[in-house]
């Protein structure tokens, strides 16, 4: 056989690949001993053998039977019965956990015999025609994609006409009516009977999970979250245990500490009398796990102890899905945790404090991409404000937006580029697209654990659920609350850390954490008054980074082109700045400057003009190096070309144009527009720029080469401590490096002579063509250290122009596959990351103490830098504000 099944009591929690998160996570509880349903899961290789070949693989069909038939012997009932019955949910459950995006089925089992069995062997015949109309609902809805809506306006209809609002008050003979009425809606819809026999019911639904992998919105949360396309899912075979069977059963969903503060205790909801999605879906309002406790002491104790062994044993925040049968506890699901950016950090030091995990552990539980978030601003407590509900704080942030009440006008209202918050009474998972297009997320109904809340805690998007005193009308495209009308368009705001909602725009204030990071432990500490909350986090956060710097091999610069940016990125920790643009310095008023280099004639004339430049270069150098005084300073040398300076081709020439009509002429526009028109290149990032503007335009590069000598005397005079590297862009053959190596080296000497001071400044190179990581041997002999260009390195090799293919393919290049992030966003690591290795291995060999080191984009993206760290760099520079982010994940690729 196969192997395509395993009994819960054959896996274990590391078999994710195989069996999902759901299935793995089961069998580790099984092997606990806690109180887990007996069942099986069909292995996802089962699920890509289906999606690859249309049928389900023969073996498989065997293999069920096998296992339905140990369980029907392990519990001594039968699928199908007429006197005992056994049921069994099916519930998909890929690796990664994609929150309700494959629907379980509940039930599976029930037909018009078996329902009487199971009304005798309860003793109940309410819940048996309530488990029954339950799978028809579900299956109908699910396996066989009838509207959702036709079943639950038939029971609303059941329940208007006892005049009842819950379902739990409908009698045995309503339910056995409303059975009835779905079979018909079934019959009506599909063509098709309800199918009565429970093995077609089991095979249909298990095709059905393996194909609601490849749903759109399945596949819209994986683009999103980045999960490969091909994992496919597991199926997991549970026999049922019953949370509707009366006041004494129920079912509930729980944390073993708080989801968004990591405060630890015991959170969650229960309702009574219900079954599977109820407690997410806000049918009924729920309970608080204290009032379970008064309920049923007894199940909820085993509830505690069941939540304390799986902390101990994973020894991380876990959340559960759990049912009470007539008194007896049963666990249906568990897994680690997802939670808030700011309960990421705090669980992690409380686990560490707990001596659960070690730091080295703490670290490894925090990504960058969290930190990031809380580095957001936040709304202002000072502000005038209009608060029209209170609801729960699911997802942290401040989000202000234009409400709107529909997934489609969400993401229509994005697209047009307007920040959209969504507004729903709850939401589904029909609901995503929305979703993802808002700045945040409010629903009137459901708890911390509904679809709503949870989906957006997994988006990271900012999300307050339950605001109970707003009435959402979507029909009419308008909420009311505290005694205001918001109609569609109007703003709000929501504040997803306390659960305000406020009418209009609110404005919003930095995080301490970005307090923290720019100013310090003590001053963010000082700032946060007696919000322990607050301080709670930022000590959270300075122990993680503060290990994070303790470990991390690779150091963090900053790209950096002011000595204001450098002012920041000092303050926040950066080691050196790895990347300044020259060409910012070129802007603005001295714009006009390089117009008049480019239309000098005379080799006298272009000399005057770089003469006029010189001082105002020397000067933003020296204020540079003084911000950056002890810290390496890597000064990049001109590189775009050199028409990027000149006003637009299309308006010059409109102008001249016009002017000429009129009989005028002006002399300088004339000659502008000739130069442009020579200048024009049909694919500019190829052209003439980089080193080689150095070596056709003379005196362009001794400028710059210069003002930096000239800034380090001066620096150096004055008592400083500037350390000046020199790097040359686009560099694709040594020759070129060696010509501008050799000027360099003369004009340094020179300017040491000149100032009486002996200027060490080392000449390195960029390395962001395949030709320099192929020669990089022979590079390395001119070049004291190296800094891949990994924007440019990604455009040759990939042969991508940036700008042309970002927004204009990506998107279909990553449905078809081709794709799974952009290479811009996150180095390619085997293409791209193959011509590294390669430029890392061959520049050592010659020179085993050269510095290497990144400043593209990359440097700041969180994958990129593992891979940098693996890679063998010396150093990641990018923006100021990921340097933090930057710090904790290369302590994070050290651990
Ligand atoms: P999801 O992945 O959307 O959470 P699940 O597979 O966990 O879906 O199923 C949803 C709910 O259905 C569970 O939380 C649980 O309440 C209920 N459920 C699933 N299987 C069983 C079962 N064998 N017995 C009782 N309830 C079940
Ligand atoms: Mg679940
Ligand atoms: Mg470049």
């Amino acid at each position: 056989m196969a192997g395509y099944v395993y009994d819960f009591s054959a896996g274990n929690k590391d078999m994710k690949d195989l069996l999902g998160g759901k299935g793995a996570n089961l069998a580790e509880m099984t092997n606990l001993g806690l109180p887990v349903p007996p069942g099986f899961t069909i292995t996802t290789e089962a699920c890509r053998s289906y999606l690859a070949s249309g049928d389900v693989p023969p073996e498989l069909r065997v293999e069920v039977t096998m296992a339905v038939r140990r369980l029907e012997d392990a519990l001594g009932r039968r699928l199908g019965d007429f006197h005992e019955p056994l049921l069994v949910s099916v519930r998909s459950g890929a690796k990664f956990s994609m929150p309700g995006m494959m629907d379980t089925v509940l039930n599976i089992g029930l037909n018009d015999a078996s329902v009487q069995g199971l009304a005798q062997y309860s003793d109940d015949e309410r819940f048996a025609w309530d488990s029954y109309r339950r799978l028809i609902q579900m299956f109908g809805k699910t396996v066989l994609g009838i509207d959702g809506d036709l079943f639950a306006d038939a029971l609303d209809k059941a329940k208007a006409a006892r005049g009842v609002t819950s379902d739990v008050d409908l009698s045995a003979s309503d339910l056995q009516t409303l059975v009835a009425q779905f079979k018909a809606i079934v019959l009506d819809v599909s063509g098709r009977e309800f199918p009565q026999h429970p093995r077609e019911q089991l095979d249909l639904a298990i095709v059905s999970v393996f194909e609601s992998w490849n749903t759109d919105r399945a596949k819209m949360y994986r683009r999103r979250e980045r999960i490969p396309n091909d994992l496919g899912t597991a199926v997991n075979v549970m026999s049922m245990v019953f949370g509707n069977l009366g006041a004494t059963s129920g079912t509930g969903v729980c944390f073993t500490r708080d989801p968004s503060t990591g405060v630890a205790g015991v959170y969650g909801d229960y309702l009574s009398n219900a079954q599977g999605e109820d407690v997410v879906a806000g049918i009924r309002n729920t309970l608080t796990l204290a009032d379970f406790e008064e309920l049923d002491p007894a199940a909820y104790a085993d509830l505690t102890l069941a939540m304390r062994r799986l902390e101990t044993h994973y020894r991380d925040l876990c959340d559960i899905e759990f049912t009470v049968e007539r008194g007896k506890l049963w666990m249906l699901q568990t897994r680690v945790g997802k939670r808030t950016a700011a309960a990421a950090f705090r669980i992690a030091t409380q686990l560490v404090d707990e001596h659960l995990i070690t730091m080295d552990e703490a670290l490894e539980r925090v990504t960058g991409a969290q930190l990031s978030k809380l580095m957001f601003p936040q709304f202002d407590f000072r502000s005038e404000k209009v608060l029209l509900a209170n609801g729960m704080a699911a997802s942290p942030g401040a989000a202000v937006g234009a409400a709107v009440f529909d997934s489609v006008t969400a993401q229509k209202w994005k697209a047009e580029g307007k920040d959209v918050i969504l507004v729903r009474r709850e939401t589904n998972p029909d609901d995503l697209g929305g979703m993802i297009a808002s700045v945040g997320v409010l629903t009137s109904r459901g708890g911390k654990t509904s679809h709503a809340a949870v989906v957006a805690r997994g988006m990271g998007t900012t999300c307050v659920v339950g605001a109970d005193d707003i009435v959402v009308n979507a029909v009419e495209r308008v909420f009311t609350a505290g005694g205001h009308m918001v109609a569609e368009g109007d703003t709000i705001a929501i504040d997803g850390s306390t659960g305000e909602v406020f009418l209009g725009d609110v404005a919003v204030v930095p995080s301490p954490v970005a307090h923290y990071l720019e100013h310090g432990l003590e001053a963010a500490i000082d700032a946060a008054g007696d919000d322990s909350e607050i301080i709670d986090l930022v000590e959270a956060v300075d122990r993680i980074l503060t290990h994070a710097d303790s470990v991390r091999r690779l150091h963090v610069h900053a790209n950096a082109d002011t000595a204001e940016d450098a002012r920041r990125a000092r303050s926040l920790n950066a080691q050196g700045i790895g990347l300044c643009r020259t060409e910012h310095m070129f802007l603005g008023d001295r714009r006009v400057m390089i117009e008049r280099v480019i239309l000098a004639v005379e080799p006298a004339e272009k000399q005057a003009a770089f003469d006029a430049l010189l001082p105002l270069q020397r000067a933003d150098f020296t204020e540079l190096l003084e911000v950056m005084d002890g810290l390496p300073t890597t000064i990049r040398l001109i590189d775009p070309p050199l028409h990027e300076f000149l006003p637009d081709h299309t308006d010059l020439a409109v102008k001249v144009a016009l002017a000429q009509a009129r009989g005028e002429a002006d002399e300088h526009d004339l000659a502008l527009l000739a130069a442009v028109q020579r200048m024009r290149e049909a694919n500019p990032m190829l052209g003439l720029r980089g080193v080689r503007l150095g070596l056709v335009i003379p005196g362009l590069f001794a400028l710059q080469i210069r003002a930096v000598a000239e800034a380090v005397a001066a620096r150096l005079l004055a008592g400083g401590d500037p350390h000046a590297e020199i790097m040359v862009p686009l560099v694709a053959s040594v020759m070129e490096l060696h010509l501008v190596r050799d000027q360099a080296l003369e004009i340094i000497r020179e300017v040491g002579e000149e100032a009486g001071v002996t200027l060490h400044i080392p000449v390195g190179t960029m390395i962001e063509l395949p030709r320099a990581c192929l020669t990089a041997d022979r590079i390395a002999e001119a070049a004291e250290f190296f800094s891949f260009g990994t924007n440019d390195l990604t455009q040759t090799t990939w042969g991508f122009s940036r700008d042309d293919v970002e927004g204009a393919f990506f998107d279909e290049y990553t449905s078809l596959g081709v794709l799974a992030v952009s290479p811009f966003e996150s180095v390619d690591t085997r293409g791209v990351g193959r011509l590294i290795r390669i430029a890392v291995e061959e520049g050592r060999k010659v020179r085993p103490e050269l510095m290497i080191g990144v400043c593209g984009e990359h440097g700041g993206d969180p994958e990129s830098i593992h891979f940098f760290h693996e890679a063998g760099l010396d150093y990641v520079s990018c923006s100021p504000f990921r340097v933090p982010i930057a710090r904790l994940e290369a302590g994070r690729a050290q651990v």
